[in-house]
């Protein structure tokens, strides 16, 4: 008998109200120090709880412990300056204010590995943890220092390497590098952006995964999509490269999603993680409407190789919201498991 599909949320969930304002993204934590730790050490136990009664599969730690899922990452190391930041243009979608590279990157400590050993205490369940693609992380960055944006990437390629291996240590079965920047530099992810991504992922005994996405359900995302035409063909450009790739599972966005579900097709042979639900809309997805989702998908992946996502990580969601939406990914993915007979 073949295995049952399997559902995973792509990473974020909302944070509890004593931990950080609610339905905001990037929200300021409430406490400091040894009660923010214990804080977040309660989020992610109630993360984990919400995942296992919704009756999904992989669990994650929803992102509980970061405030923003690149400068968490990145001010833990040395070589970029907090202080004195610069205005840049973002993915040509809007300006913001960023940190400077103004040294050789070096790795300062372990930014998740405390969390990824909690996270083992909580359950038995396969674990999946999240860090930001190389690529991704240097998107927001500006370089004052390598003036090569494919060395100042392989530079933190090394560093997450250094983090992964320890996080599967720590008891992680699969590792995500979330690479939303690979829908927009295409020609960089063909000269560089795959060779650094598996530079990341490399020599990691875990099942590695890559989380491309069109990203939260933000203005400036969706004002974005407007752009895109009736089809988004994105995904296009980057998927042959994976398929050639080391990187063992890849998402896509399927639920009111304009990507053409045939290109899963070029992806044959890896894992997919279909994404059955939306999170840029407060509707919560009826179990039907995610299994017709997966059940289409099937046209294009091996069931062994389907798993049950969510589009993106639902952090600006309320908490009402992504819990109906976790209980309906997991009920709509038994949905089609039974009618499979697995
Ligand atoms: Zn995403």
């Amino acid at each position: 008998m073949k295995n049952r599909i399997q559902s995973a949320i792509a990473g974020s969930l909302p944070k509890p109200i004593w931990l950080a304002e609610p339905e905001k993204l990037w929200a300021p934590w409430r406490f400091e120090g040894d009660s923010l730790r214990e804080a977040k050490t309660d989020a992610m136990s109630v993360a984990v709880a919400n995942q296992i009664n919704a009756g999904i599969d992989v669990i994650g730690d929803g992102e509980q412990t970061r405030q923003h899922f690149v400068t968490t990452f990145i001010e833990n190391q040395n070589g970029v300056d907090f202080k004195n930041k610069k205005v840049m243009r973002i993915r040509d979608r809007y300006d913001a204010e960023v940190p400077v590279v103004v040294d050789q990157i070096t790795r300062g400590h372990a930014v998740f590995v405390e969390d990824a050993k909690i996270l083992r205490s909580l359950t038995d369940k396969t674990l999946k943890f999240t860090l930001p693609g190389p690529m991704t992380l240097i998107d927001t960055l500006f370089d004052d220092y390598y003036k090569s944006r494919r060395e100042l990437a392989w530079a933190f390629a090394e560093i997450l390497n250094e983090e992964a291996k320890e996080l599967v240590a720590a008891g992680i079965d699969v590792i995500q590098f979330d690479e939303p920047a690979f829908n927009v530099f295409f020609d960089d992810v063909k000269e560089w952006g795959i060779s650094t991504l598996e530079r990341a992922a490399s020599g990691l005994t875990s099942k590695t995964a890559v989380h491309i996405c069109y990203g939260y359900g933000i203005e400036a995302n969706t004002k974005w999509k407007e752009t895109l035409g009736d089809e988004w063909r994105q995904y296009e450009n980057v998927f042959p490269l994976l398929a050639k790739s080391t990187i063992d599972q890849v998402s896509l966005e399927c639920q009111n999603s304009r990507v053409p579900m045939e290109f899963i097709e070029m992806l044959r042979g890896k894992d997919i993680m279909v994404g059955a639900i939306d999170v840029a809309s407060n509707q919560v997805e009826t179990p039907e409407q995610v299994a017709s989702v997966l059940r289409e998908s099937l046209r294009y992946v091996d069931i062994e190789h389907l798993y049950a996502c969510t589009n993106c990580g639902m952090v600006p969601l309320s908490r009402q919201v992504a819990d109906g939406k976790l209980r309906s990914l997991a009920a709509g993915t038994a949905l089609l498991n039974a009618e499979l007979g697995l």
